[in-house]
């Protein structure tokens, strides 16, 4: 054998020898977040009307059917869903409030490791301009006035953007699918996508084709009440709720299939939102006011890799800070420093259930000059109780099983397990801190939050 052929036969096996032991393809990554999307609203989680393309994800992928926003709120829960970070730690409470330079998001291990990242937002709080953009080589916040449903005057006291100033608030989904799905057709790869759609948030005007298709529906109405609101414009706004969520199914569509047929790499999907919506729930049309179950469950909805069990619905309670680390474990990348938030790819892939861990939420309203619901909420979910306690209102205690509507406060009835979650909640907030440096608390938010145990 001559020293040429030699070497060929080694080159050769040292290629298969490489082979046998790389690991698969790295796969494209694609994060959907919609913003204000209750679970419930999907069809896949029991919802009044099909939802085609988010309903087909959920058959063909893996459901986690209780999964918690970490806030009501559009900026804490983006900052989590790309740091696996609680809120008190990320440090970002409200919306205005920007994610530090010195936090590591997704988008920054993705570009570390070789894939090619890009953004696509479709809301004025998720301007570049607050922090959004760290890790991405391509981020389009492009929103102009034209096309957006948010009117500048829409805002309350003090609201952060009343300072601001931009040229339009949100936009539709159609207009952020074509950008996003431009930028995957030229994109080299493995790519991480990162798109943000809005149009579940109020004001509800659908297109008028996807308000046709849920007006036979029947709608859950019962209980549910707005002050100053009569009941037959409720289920009107109810209904075009559920067009916008259908309007963005079908946009979700396009952008699913772009990211997929792209090339026989695979692709992982995951889907999820940053919190839900009162629709006349506890009183409540919108958001960013209230901790029960209406206004932080959401959806989340992983697809796309061979190994994943296709068709598995997980019980356990997960956090919206498990995110980036079960996208980061499935891509097969180190994980992030620091999370809050744990790996899920094991029962995505299969394996047993998660480990139960008590789930958090932390609730800031847009701003201490809004009167007539002031200062914070914080709760914990651990089994079937939910806890919530609130600086400025009586503390609340339900048991989700029992009494899923969170109608009747039971804490008289069980002051023990009040007891412990109230400890679990001190001990939280006591290792997971900073939910003053954002912005200053009122007087007595303060002294509330020093009787919790927490303020210095
Ligand atoms: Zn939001």
């Amino acid at each position: 054998m001559n020293v040429a052929s030699a070497r060929r036969i080694w080159l050769f096996g040292l290629a298969a020898a490489l082979a046998a032991c790389a690991p698969s393809e790295p796969p494209n990554v694609l994060l959907v977040s919609v913003d204000t999307l209750r679970a419930d609203a999907l069809g896949a989680y029991g919802g009044p009307v099909p939802t085609p393309t988010f309903d087909r994800l959920a058959r063909e992928g893996v459901v986690f059917e209780q999964a918690y926003a970490p806030a009501p709120s559009t900026a804490p829960s983006h900052a989590t869903l790309l740091t696996g970070q609680e809120p008190q730690r990320h440090g970002v409470l409200r919306n205005g409030e920007a994610l530090a330079e010195a936090a590591t998001s997704l988008a920054e291990v993705f570009r570390a490791q070789g894939w090619r990242t890009a953004g696509f937002v479709s809301s004025f709080v998720l301007d570049p301009r607050f922090g959004w953009s760290q890790g991405f080589e391509h981020f389009d916040a492009n929103i102009s006035e034209r096309g957006s449903t948010m009117r500048k005057g829409r805002a309350y006291p003090g609201a952060f953007w009343a300072a601001e100033r931009f040229d339009g608030f949100d936009r539709r989904a159609t207009a952020t699918t074509d950008a996003a799905v431009r930028w995957i057709a030229g994109a080299p790869e493995p790519f991480f996508a990162f798109v943000h759609y809005f149009d579940p948030h109020a004001p509800y005007v659908p297109p008028a084709v996807f308000g046709e298709r849920v007006a036979g529906a029947a709608l859950p109405m019962q209980g549910r009440h707005v002050p100053g609101v009569s009941p037959e414009q409720l289920e009107k706004l109810v209904r075009q709720y559920h067009g916008e969520v259908l309007y963005t199914d079908d946009a979700l569509a396009a952008l699913v299939d772009a990211a997929t047929r792209k090339s026989k790499r695979p692709t992982l999907v995951v889907v999820t939102s940053d919190h839900g919506e009162g629709l006349g729930q506890h009183d409540c049309l919108e958001h960013a006011v209230h901790l029960y179950e209406e206004q932080v469950r959401i959806p989340l909805i992983v697809h796309g890799l061979g190994d994943l069990a296709a068709g598995r619905r997980v019980a356990t309670p997960v956090a919206l800070a498990d995110v980036a680390p079960t996208v980061l474990e499935l891509a097969g990348l180190p994980g992030l420093p620091a999370p809050d938030g744990r790996s899920l790819a094991s029962a995505a892939r299969g394996g047993a259930e998660p480990e139960p861990r008590p789930v958090f939420g932390v609730r800031r309203l847009v701003s201490e000059q809004v009167k007539w619901d002031r200062g914070v909420k914080l709760s914990v979910r651990r089994g079937t109780w939910k806890y919530i306690w609130a600086s400025e209102r009586p503390h609340e205690l339900y048991d989700l099983a029992a009494d899923p509507a969170e109608s009747r406060n039971a804490l008289g009835e069980q002051p023990d397990v009040a007891g412990e979650l109230r400890a679990l909640l001190a001990g939280h907030i006591a290792a997971v801190p900073k939910l003053h440096d954002a912005a200053p608390l009122s007087e007595e938010t303060r002294e509330a939050l020093q009787a919790l145990g927490y303020v210095e």
